[in-house]
């Protein structure tokens, strides 16, 4: 989903790179899991307009905590009539055209990943405008970190959570590699680890279908 608040104009290069960047994903999990991935819905990406104006997903009340951009997006979808949570059927990553605050970021859970301008930017390979006063190792510029984030997100969708606990991914080796720890800054060589491999194997959202081969995500 395309969230574009009441101050900010409908981008016809968006919706393109949000889809290019869905399929990027889905040939890149289908090389991961001998086949299996997801279907795209139809149309892929579906656009919606918000009422409220961009500083409003990150403004003040009711934002504590770096899910407080997660939560207020919710609401919106929620008042909208856009978004449901857990759908048995479906996952949905949702990219607003807004900027989070510095202290908050992207967050996926309950079935909907949220995600906001810099990730548009970024799978768009404009430049990244930091949160906070200085960039973070995560604001780089890089078609590939993009995707990479949309991947990580979509797979918090799926039940996968992040090992820093797990015994098998305690090393910097397996943390800059795997996609649910840093692996999304070097994605799309990035690894899933088996206990990720295991949840994956178990949904009903993923099955064997026939994908795209995996394009240079750097684009043309
Ligand atoms: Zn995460």
């Amino acid at each position: 989903m395309y969230l574009v608040p009441s101050d900010r104009a409908v981008s016809v290069v968006y919706p393109e790179r949000i889809l290019f960047a869905a399929r990027h994903v889905q040939s890149w999990l289908a090389l991961k899991l001998d086949g299996r991935t997801f279907r795209l819905a139809s149309p892929a990406v579906r656009i919606v307009r918000s009422d409220k104006p961009a500083r409003w997903f990150s403004s003040p009340e009711g934002t504590a905590g770096f899910n407080g951009f997660y939560r207020k997006t919710l609401d919106e979808l929620g008042r909208l009539g856009a978004g449901r949570l857990n759908d048995p059927e479906a996952r949905v990553i949702v990219y607003v055209d807004a900027d989070h605050a510095c202290g908050q970021s992207g967050a996926g859970g309950n079935g909907v990943a949220i995600v906001s301008a810099n990730d548009l930017r970024g799978i768009s390979g404009e430049a990244i405008v930091p949160a906070c006063r200085q960039a973070n190792t995560a604001e780089i510029a890089g078609r590939c970190r993009w995707i990479g984030g949309m991947a990580h997100e979509l797979l918090h969708t799926l039940g996968l959570i992040h090992p820093d606990r797990s015994p098998a991914c305690q090393t910097p080796q397996c943390r800059s590699a795997a996609l649910m720890m840093h692996g999304y800054i070097t994605y799309p060589n990035a690894t899933l680890l088996a206990d990720d491999l295991a949840v994956l194997n178990r949904t009903p959202l993923l099955s064997t279908r026939s994908v795209g081969r995996l394009a240079d995500c750097a684009g043309p």
